[in-house]
């Protein structure tokens, strides 16, 4: 690390470094930074998803720290966390994001920053502000903050009611470059949210592109909006989005059904609040025939199960992410007008569904990307108030976010991986002490559960 770098990470440490105290420090000029090299996007031709490993095509680089321009901010960033894009990044499916670089420069003569023959990716982070552009109002240096990816500078009329809408929305870290997983990070101010006081670094950074996806499809009137009494299938109840939803939907007043895949996950969801959960593993399910065929009799049985542990009601809300392999159940144990909210196709994007149980039952299937601005700032907001929580189960320095992203591409992981970036030590970041310790059992869920122990100690609010 940089003596220049050295000096900006102590300043933050400190804890009671003033505005001006930020910008008078100097940046370096060069920063390390996880990346993903533009000559290498064929290394893996040839070979399944599963055998593409993410610790050989990301790299640690030092790179230039980029020039700050209008209505941008820099970032130190202390810690930030692997998504599921990082994985896709990591292994080029289902395009290698170079191509969405140079679609992106092709926008500006600042938008020309991003083509470079590297990706410095991440779409989460939690850090301080070093230095703001022209036009920035709502931040400053020296305010701590996270940073959520929809990056959309709203000159487009189309994204007004919803920046989401924006034909040059993009995913920070993912369809841009300058990401999180580095020392410093380029984003748009409108990034930006303040910092949870009572949060590590690592736990910070970790929930905003998760919390925000899910808030979106399960609470915001963009998606599916869920009340009091709703039935809500949760696919991967204890993974980044499924976490926060099982918490969505328990907030609601609503009922989740829990799919995991080990007794040990089921513990957690029951730990959680949950009062039914299926353990897909155990069931072993195929809802697929080897000859690719689907199996209705196998997706009937998963539906029997579903009304037996509710008494006979089928799901109001089913929360899909999966994708291929799930989503003909999702359309099938959807009661009659229920919908299914889908973000991602994680097991392949080409589904395949008997359409007969969608329109004779009047079923809707609900496409829903990331969050807008004021999603993403409400997600925030409430674990600010410490009504949502973090899903935080490990932490891993900068050099190993190819193995922190191959835990995550291997479906082993609790909840999330955090990576810390410029923190030296992972419990770092904390401010407001008293209100973490009213909630440090539900902080800590994940973390605990990870080494076995599934105990929830509730304190006061
Ligand atoms: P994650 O942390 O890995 O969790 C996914 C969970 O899904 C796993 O814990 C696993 O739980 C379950 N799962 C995986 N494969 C499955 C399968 N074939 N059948 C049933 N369940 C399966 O990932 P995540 O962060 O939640 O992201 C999930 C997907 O959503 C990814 O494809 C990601 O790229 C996408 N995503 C999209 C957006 C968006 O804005 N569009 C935002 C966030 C994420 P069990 O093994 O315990 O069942």
């Amino acid at each position: 690390m940089s003596s220049e770098m050295r000096a900006v990470r102590d300043a933050i440490l400190s804890g009671n470094a003033r505005p001006e105290d930020f910008t008078s420090l100097p940046l370096p000029k060069t920063m390390r930074a996880v990346t993903t090299h533009k000559d290498e996007v064929r290394m893996f031709e040839g070979l399944d998803s599963a055998d593409k490993d993410p610790r050989k095509s990301l790299h640690v680089d030092d790179v230039p720290i980029p020039e700050v321009g209008p209505n941008e901010a820099l970032v130190a960033v202390m810690a930030s966390c692997i998504n599921f894009n990082t994985v896709w990044t990591a292994i080029f499916e289902p395009l290698p994001t170079f191509q969405f670089l140079e679609r992106h420069a092709k926008r500006s003569p600042w938008d020309k920053r991003h083509d470079l023959p590297y990706h410095i990716i991440g779409s989460d982070g939690a850090g301080v502000i070093l230095r703001t552009g022209p036009g920035v109002t709502l931040f400053k240096p020296g305010d701590e903050v996270t940073i959520h990816c929809n990056y959309v500078d709203m000159q487009s009329p189309e994204g007004h009611n919803d920046s989401m809408l924006d034909p040059d929305q993009r995913i920070w870290g993912f369809e841009t470059n300058f990401g999180g997983l580095a020392e410093i990070a380029l984003v748009r101010a409108n990034q930006l949210m303040p910092k949870p006081p009572h949060l590590t670094w690592p736990e910070a950074a970790s929930m905003p592109l998760v919390n925000s996806t899910a808030y979106r499809m399960l609470v915001s009137p963009n998606a599916v909006q869920i009340k009091q009494g709703d039935i809500v299938l949760i696919w991967g109840a204890v993974g980044g989005l499924g976490g926060f939803a099982l918490q969505y939907v328990l907030n609601a007043g609503a009922f989740p059904i829990c799919v995991v895949s080990s007794e040990e996950r089921a513990k957690l969801c029951r730990t959680v609040g949950a009062r039914w959960v299926i353990d897909r593993k155990a069931e072993d399910y195929r809802f697929w025939n080897p000859d690719g065929t689907q199996n209705i009799g196998e997706i009937r049985r998963f539906g029997k199960k579903i009304r037996e542990l509710t008494g006979g009601e089928d799901p109001d809300v089913v929360y899909e992410h999966p994708g291929r392999e799930t989503f003909a159940a999702s359309v099938f144990v959807a009661r009659p007008g229920g919908k299914i909210v889908t973000c991602a196709s994680t097991s392949g994007y080409m589904h395949e569904y008997d359409n007969r149980y969608l329109w004779m039952n009047k079923k809707r299937i609900i496409g829903s990307h990331f969050a807008n601005y004021r999603e993403a700032w409400e997600a925030n907001r409430l674990v600010c108030k410490r009504s949502i929580h973090p899903l935080l189960s490990e932490a891993y320095p900068l050099e190993q976010t190819g193995e922190a992203a191959y835990r995550v591409h291997h479906n082993l992981v609790f909840g999330k991986i955090g990576v810390l970036c410029l923190a030296p030590r992972e419990d770092l970041g904390v401010r407001d002490v008293d209100g973490r310790a009213r909630h440090i059992g539900q902080i800590n869920l994940y973390r605990n559960a990870a080494k076995g122990e599934f105990r929830l100690v509730k304190t006061e609010p």
